[in-house]
């Protein structure tokens, strides 16, 4: 079984960042990652509040140059998935499909995923006119009429990228005001394909193939109506990634892993950082300045092992 002195378990924003923090203090690590690195930023067309790109920059641009500069220090990396960590005395144990590595401490950066709504449908039509990706499926309805569903930033930012491939779009959200930054909600009032559905909420996805509409009602009036749609994206928020886990490990209510101000979470010798955190600002600054903060601490907690 290998050791490391650190396991980096995710590879965006604020599992990489750590990594670089790590490597270039000497650290042996490993990076995992479940698929190819960049996590939720590859799936972002364009960032626009991510300091230094005054014309923002595309996502995958942005998640490729990140790996890159990790990449100059050669860090060992496993392309899998972690199934579960285990809390050890002197080394905790990472367990992924076909192999397990120890580590003396762990930084977990493993990111949220995209929550579902739960209504009818919706697990029979993803991939068949539900995504929760525009980035991913937004060409599939070109001049095509599409609904786009929440009221956050995602919700704004994505059906502001989406009307500019799509005939129009119905943004419906459940409540008269949106959550998302003011400068997207101008955005998004003011263009002319995006009219929004207030006080709205889903009810089902309906079609025989393929997606053709969502039931739709009224919160307030409780009318209730069909809307002809051919794709339906949903954009409600996230969930962490936490499967894998233990139980000792604290979270909130929702599942997002509780630190100090130091990335410290209960257990010593593991940190969390990104969005996979109990917080409210989750953004690839924030992700990034979290995984400087872990990688710091974890070295310096590796550091306090010697001395002792
Ligand atoms: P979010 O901020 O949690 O917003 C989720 C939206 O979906 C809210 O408007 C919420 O309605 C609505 N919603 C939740 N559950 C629902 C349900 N069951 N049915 C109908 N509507 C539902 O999630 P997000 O927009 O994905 O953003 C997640 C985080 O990433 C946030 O911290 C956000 O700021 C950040 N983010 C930042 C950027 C950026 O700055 N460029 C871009 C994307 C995301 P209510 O408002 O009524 O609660």
């Amino acid at each position: 079984m290998k050791e490391f002195e650190v396991a980096v378990i995710g590879g965006g924003p604020a599992g990489l960042t750590s990594a670089l923090y790590l490597l270039r203090a000497r650290r042996k690590i490993v990076l995992i990652e479940k698929l190819s690195p960049g996590g939720q930023v590859l799936l972002t067309e364009k960032i626009e509040n991510y300091p230094g790109f005054p014309n923002g920059i595309a996502g995958f641009e942005l998640a490729d140059a990140f790996s890159k500069q990790v990449d100059l220090y050669n860090p060992e990396k496993i392309f899998g998935e972690v199934k579960s960590l285990k809390i050890g005395d002197n080394f905790h144990t990472v367990e992924l499909e076909e192999e397990e590595i120890k580590a003396k401490a762990i930084v977990i950066a493993s990111g949220a995923r995209w929550r579902k709504l739960g209504v009818p449908g919706e697990q029979e039509f993803a991939g068949k006119g539900v995504s929760y990706c525009a980035v991913c499926d937004g060409n599939f309805f070109r001049d095509q009429v599409v609904a786009c569903i929440g009221g956050g930033d995602t919700a704004l930012e994505e059906s502001l990228y989406l009307s500019k491939i799509v005939k129009k779009i119905y943004l419906i959200h459940r409540r008269d005001k949106f959550r998302g930054t003011k400068i997207y909600q101008e955005k998004v009032l003011a263009n002319p394909k995006i009219e929004v559905l207030w006080d709205t909420v889903v009810t089902e996805f309906k079609g025989e193939e393929e997606l053709q509409a969502v039931g739709l009602r009224n919160v307030k009036t409780g009318e209730n109506k069909v809307l002809n749609v051919s794709g339906a994206f949903v954009f409600i928020g996230v969930e962490p990634n936490t499967d894998f886990l233990p139980s000792e490990i604290k979270k909130d209510e929702r599942g997002f892993v509780f630190t100090d101000s130091e990335m410290r979470t209960n257990i010593p010798g593991i940190f969390a950082a990104g969005d996979i955190r109990a917080k409210l600002c989750r953004q690839v600054s924030t992700a990034v300045g979290d995984g400087a903060c872990a990688g710091f601490n974890a070295s310096s907690y590796l550091e306090q092992l010697n001395d002792d």
